[in-house]
């Protein structure tokens, strides 16, 4: 397999540098990233991309560069949004704005995306297809993915491949890691019981809310323990109950609130349907009635296997065989590049865990994505592009 070792000079890297800290200091929330936004449009409008439009789904953008040659359609994704956490890190480029900051490594890997483009923009003669860079809003709350292929990014070209990098704070800086395993269906739900309101010193008059409440809570237990085979792992948690208005009076309604993960998509539905019979006949046992409301999820990231052998064949010979690990276990996280994927937008593609080294995990005040990976993400990606 030719490779691409060359290719990426220290003018390269330092102007990834400089962008990831410049994106750093921006830092937004999902879908109102407008200065990051601003940010990437000028920065590829230089590079002169094929074609470039923004504002999709309010602060989206997508690049194309398109190669010499006939091929498929390569697309990368980037995310634009920070999250709503202090910054500790104490850098010099931290975060202006006090309450958000870059805790997931988006930064970097919309800095490598700019460094891709700007790969791109002086090699394309030599590609086989095209290559769509994807920047969208919302990866942390809102599935800002969703909204992306609503409307419509993946044809014109016709996307044929996805992927996607995303930071690993656990490994080494040059390492990266593939997940053998989908990750889990996140959903969540909230259970309204219903009963009678009555005075607390004469409970057979009302019907009792808290009570019902209390016994969905154990009974529920039952659908990890009892209704599904140990080998599929389910993990069915309520996390929060209310109810009631005093001490003395009967509460005529209960919400409870509650996370189901899942990994099979059967498995998954046979959940469902326990959780909201087992929900209405024991209100019902007690005179009450119960209503369901269900939060989807994140589709599951899925890596497409034979994408997957060529990421690991192709990282192995240009990282290093020892650098590149395989994650066996599933992970109980989400992502909403499930989005993409082809259980909910159709396209084949891999997302590869890239080790940025850092003792903060991701989600914390002290993450930063730091400066020693940005060659290594930049360089797969454009040996992948050009594997096609
Ligand atoms: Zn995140
Ligand atoms: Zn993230």
């Amino acid at each position: 397999m030719k490779l691409w070792t060359e290719q990426l000079d220290s003018e390269a890297i330092a102007d990834m540098r400089r962008w990831r800290e410049q994106l750093h200091r921006i830092a937004e929330l999902g879908y109102g990233e407008y200065r990051t936004a601003a940010f990437l449009a000028k920065v590829l409008k230089e590079l002169a991309p094929d074609g470039l439009i923004e504002e999709i789904a309010g602060t989206g953008l997508v690049a194309l560069f398109r190669g010499g040659r006939p091929g498929p359609c390569i697309a990368v994704r980037a995310e634009l949004d920070a999250l709503p956490i202090n910054e500790t890190t104490g850098l010099p480029y931290a975060s202006g704005t006090p309450g958000v900051m870059h805790a997931c490594g988006h930064d970097g890997h919309m800095a490598m995306s700019l460094g891709l483009a700007a790969w791109l923009a002086a090699h394309k003669e030599e590609l086989a297809g095209s290559v769509k860079l994807i920047f969208q809003p919302a990866e942390e709350d809102g599935g800002g993915g969703a909204k992306m292929v609503d409307w419509g990014i993946l044809k014109d070209p016709v996307v044929d491949f996805i992927f996607a990098l995303h930071a690993r704070p656990e490994i080494k800086a040059g390492q990266i890691e593939l997940d053998d395993v989908p990750n889990a269906y996140a959903d969540g739900f909230d259970i309204r019981i219903k009963g009678a309101s009555g005075h607390g010193g004469y409970p057979h008059i009302g019907r009792d809310a808290v009570v019902m409440a209390s016994q969905l809570v154990m009974n529920l237990q039952q659908v990890v323990s009892r209704r599904s085979a140990p080998v599929d792992p389910v993990v069915l948690s309520i996390g929060r109950i209310q109810a009631g208005t005093a001490r003395n009076v009967i509460a005529d309604e209960a919400v409870l609130g509650a996370t189901i993960r899942t990994r099979c998509p059967d498995v998954r539905r046979r959940v469902f349907a326990d959780l909201e019979r087992i929900s209405k006949e024991t209100a019902a046992a007690f005179g009450g009635t119960a209503e369901l409301q269900h939060f989807e999820g994140y589709p599951r990231v899925v890596n497409d296997p034979t994408l997957l052998s060529r990421v690991r064949e192709l990282a192995s010979d240009l990282l290093g065989e020892d650098r590149v690990l395989t994650a066996t276990e599933a992970t109980m996280g989400g992502d909403d590049f499930g989005f993409y994927l082809e259980e909910a937008g159709g396209v084949p593609g891999c997302s590869i865990r890239l080790g940025v080294e850092s003792n903060a995990s991701l989600h914390t005040g002290g993450f930063d994505f730091g400066h020693e990976a940005l060659a290594s993400g930049t360089l797969l990606l454009i040996n992948l592009i050009g594997s096609f």
